[in-house]
């Protein structure tokens, strides 16, 4: 029996016996640091020279698994793979491919710790954060099992005397999942097994940073019994194997989680159409934002300051819904900014195997990037808290605070993705939601207020997919919040919604008369 969907609840680390429990894991998965990961083809390993070294980013020194770089043969030959496990896999109907997925969801759910203490070392994820990735992995596969299920007999069409008329869903072929670093297993397993359970076979390209999660994700595939070439292991440099996998005249859709300027790239590339390709790609493009949480002049302050300080400094604001501006109206403006210097000031910094509130960022690329903002914002606003960094032994940056900022500074219109939260001043609630607009992102946004018009207001006028009232603006669950942004943040497909697996289905009619 399949018991309805319900979102995977949070480990609660506070309870002893869980807090020995995922130190256990912290230290078993160890055990696998320096081992060499193949890529997988057709369910065949295959290892190459040129490998990937992965680091732990709280510790440089410590390498954590050296994975093999695909090159463009070996994606033909995953292409190849995943044609030909196309035509069984395609047979299987809609409630086997979903049973096969929960199988994977039981085995991950059993071994959770395992998955969630890995990412504490690769993508430096503070405890309660990786485990919340992990239960959003549980959470999406669990989520598109029962929507495949639900789609397996297409929905209602009208007949006529005379005429009977079907209409259903069909998988579309092979495609490709590229996806980040920044939330490595639910969003790479969300991404990759949508299209697989509504029948398609995929070629997975996951982050440079982070490929050690997701060979994990293969392992657990092969133990539940993915037939051979459905899902394909194919990490590697995006330079030389990017461009091949999305012009490839194979690529039926292409799904994408990223930054702006990669999913931009995409979306040109695969809109041509290439010699021996007879269809159009459909593209999913999930990209970056710049949230604002607008605080009211009657709000709650202390919501308030949780709200930003949370949805900062979360996973050291390296989430694509953190908050990284605060538009604050001017009567409670220099109360919100003191309550929330003081949450900051709480924060520990350091390697999250000792669950720190706050990890490294993920890269030196990340920290160089983050560090550059930073001394930008000494020059446009004032620096009131944190400013910190430290690459000496991993890439730490400090929860980080700005004030006085003009609203097109370069702070409050840019990605960071890192800790740094820009603070505005507004006179009323309208210029709050004008500034709140005035970015080219429209992913996530919350507003924090006691008026039940400016709450109106803001549901028609704030430009974002995901809008939140008195609470942060990160977090969203799936099911419950589907997930997807406006503007430039990207396509709004929605994933962890009732409509995400369309995309990976060609719609079918078949119109019989008698
Ligand atoms: P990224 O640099 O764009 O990389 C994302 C993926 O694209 C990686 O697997 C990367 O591979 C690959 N890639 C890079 N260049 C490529 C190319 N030319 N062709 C094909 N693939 C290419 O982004 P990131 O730094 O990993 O992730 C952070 C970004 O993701 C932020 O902007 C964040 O806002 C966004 N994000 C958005 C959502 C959402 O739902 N909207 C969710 C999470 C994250 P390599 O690692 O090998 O370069």
């Amino acid at each position: 029996m399949v018991l309805p969907y319900k979102a995977e609840a949070a480990t609660d680390f506070t309870q002893e016996s869980n807090k020995q429990a995922f130190k256990q894991a912290l230290e078993q998965v160890k055990e696998d640091f320096g081992v060499e990961r193949p890529l997988v083809i057709g369910g065949k390993q295959v290892m190459t020279d040129d490998k990937t070294t992965v680091i732990n980013p709280a510790d440089k020194e410590q390498i954590l698994g050296r994975v093999s770089k695909a090159k463009p043969e070996h994606i033909e030959q995953a292409f190849e793979a995943a044609e030909e496990a196309f035509e069984s896999w395609s047979a299987w109907t809609a409630k086997e491919r979903a049973d096969l997925l929960l199988k994977v969801s039981a085995i991950i759910r059993r071994r959770k710790h395992e998955f969630s203490a890995l990412m504490v070392y690769e993508a430096g994820k503070p405890w309660n954060e990786a485990d919340g990735d992990t239960n959003e992995a549980i959470d999406f596969i669990e989520y598109y099992a029962r929507s495949m299920v639900e789609l397996a007999d297409g929905k209602p069409t009208l007949d006529r005397e005379g005429e009977t008329n079907s209409y259903f869903y069909q998988p579309m072929g092979v495609g490709v999942t590229i996806s980040p670093w920044n939330f490595p297993f639910a969003i790479m397993a969300g991404t990759t097994l949508a299209p697989v359970v509504a029948g398609n076979t995929v070629l997975l390209k996951p982050s440079g940073d982070t490929p050690l999660i997701a060979y994990k994700l293969m392992e657990v595939l092969e133990e539940a019994g993915l037939p051979a070439g459905v899902v394909n292991f194919v990490p590697g440099s995006s330079r030389d194997i990017g461009d091949y996998m999305v012009d490839h005249h194979k690529t039926h859709f292409i799904t994408f989680t990223g930054s702006k300027g990669v999913g931009l790239r995409i979306t040109e590339r695969a809109a041509v159409v290439q010699e021996g390709q007879h269809f159009l790609k459909r593209t999913i493009t999930e990209m970056g934002g710049k949230d604002t949480i607008i605080v009211d002049k009657d709000a709650d302050l202390d919501v308030a300051a949780e709200s930003i300080v949370t949805s900062a400094f979360g996973f050291s604001g390296q989430k694509c819904s953190a908050c990284s501006r605060a538009v604050v109206h001017e009567d409670v403006h220099d109360e919100v900014l003191a309550r929330s210097i003081e949450l900051a000031k709480k924060l520990t910094v350091g390697n999250t195997v000792d669950n720190t509130d706050m990890g490294p960022v993920v890269s030196q690329k990340q920290f160089n990037n983050i560090k550059e903002y930073i001394e930008t914002g000494k020059k446009e606003g004032k620096l009131e808290f944190g400013g910190e960094t430290d690459d000496s032994t991993g890439f730490f940056v400090h929860p980080t605070i700005f004030s006085d900022l003009d609203p097109e500074a370069v702070i409050m219109q840019e990605e960071i993705f890192g800790p740094v939260v820009g603070f505005t001043k507004v006179k009323d609630f309208d210029e709050g939601l004008k500034v709140a607009n005035n970015t080219e992102y429209g992913l996530t946004g919350a507003v924090i207020t006691n008026t039940r018009e400016n709450w109106h207001l803001a549901v028609r006028k704030f430009d974002v997919g995901n809008l939140y009232l008195n609470r942060g603006c990160t977090a969203a669950v799936v099911g419950y919040h589907p997930f997807g942004g406006f503007k430039l943040s990207g396509t709004d497909q929605k994933t962890g919604s009732p409509d995400y697996l369309l995309n990976f289905l060609n719609q079918k009619v078949a119109s019989e008369m008698f």
